[in-house]
């Protein structure tokens, strides 16, 4: 099969003409895994017209669809398709009202199918960052001004964000999540899921960190106000100004799922080529999610 490259929104509008169009691609993502029937094991299938596979045996069919985060999408796949064509491509803030009214559902039905998008967005955790790594904590909601030390106001949703810098100091890769505080076992989470032992790590001289120096290669330098972690502070700028000016509101739940749609976009941006097929192969690996899982948005 041929991948859908680029982002030329008529080049893809030739490309999936209807569901169907959109079946097919699904149908040959999920064809290179061998078929094993979900009902009774065997191993061979038909393909039927719609995309669907029924086993030669029980004659179970499983729809292109099944096993995807396209599973029951309601809209039709057609538009899904289109909905993640313009996450993955676009440089802008998206919020669910604008993808409502952009795409005839309503911004419930938007919001719902953005979060599964952002679910695929997510990190597989498979590939822990190396090199040179900048690591630093924040709040989102405005920094406590001449506050000493780190703030502990339950209130504030808190985050920690790591880096990788190339050679030349521009940030390479970057990971983000949101912790309940800025205690050593908090910390630790963002090492523990992507950062690679080998990686020789940056933070400022917060204790917190300390405990952790035991497992991991970090250097403490004091932060001289954001200067000497220029490109961490940057990024911790934007996502936290991306945030503010889309969602006027963001549950503490969803904060993992907005934060892995803007890593995905920095960590793509240099693949912008092959990004929505990156995407689509996420969206087939990603386990089905129900209503009731995203219901907290
Ligand atoms: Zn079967």
């Amino acid at each position: 099969m041929d991948i859908f490259r680029g982002q030329n929104l008529l080049e893809f509008t030739d490309r999936f003409r209807n569901d169907n169009d959109c079946r097919e691609y699904l149908a040959e993502i999920k064809a290179r895994a061998p078929f094993k029937c979900s009902r009774c094991n065997h191993k061979a299938c038909q393909t039927r017209a719609d995309f669907s596979r029924q086993c030669n045996v029980c004659r179970h069919t499983e729809s292109a669809t099944a096993d995807t985060l396209f599973h029951k999408v309601k809209f039709g796949v057609r538009k899904a398709f289109f909905m993640c064509f313009e996450m993955a491509t676009t440089t802008k803030s998206l919020s669910a009202s604008y993808m409502g009214v952009r795409f005839g559902v309503t911004e419930k039905t938007a919001r719902l199918f953005m979060h599964k998008v952002r679910e695929a967005m997510s990190s597989s955790r498979n590939h822990p960052m190396d090199g040179a790594v900048h690591v630093d904590e924040f709040v989102l909601g405005g920094y406590e001004e001449g506050k000493v030390g780190r703030s502990y106001d339950a209130k504030k949703k808190k985050a920690i964000t790591a880096v990788q810098l190339t050679d030349e100091g521009k940030v390479k890769r970057m990971y983000a999540m949101r912790i309940d505080d800025f205690s050593a076992r908090s910390l630790q989470y963002i090492f523990v899921n992507h950062i690679s032992r080998e990686a020789k790590v940056v933070t400022d001289d917060w204790k917190g960190y300390r405990p952790i120096a035991k497992a991991y290669d970090i250097k403490q330098i004091p932060s001289n106000k954001g200067l000497n972690f220029k490109a961490l502070h940057t990024m911790i700028h934007q996502v936290k100004s991306w945030i503010r000016t889309t969602y006027s509101w963001v549950s503490h739940e969803n904060l993992d799922r907005y934060f892995s749609e803007f890593c995905y976009r920095i960590n793509r941006s240099q693949s912008k080529e092959t990004v929505f097929n990156n995407l689509i192969e996420k969206m087939v690996k990603g386990d089905k999610i129900f209503q009731k899982q995203l219901i907290s948005s």
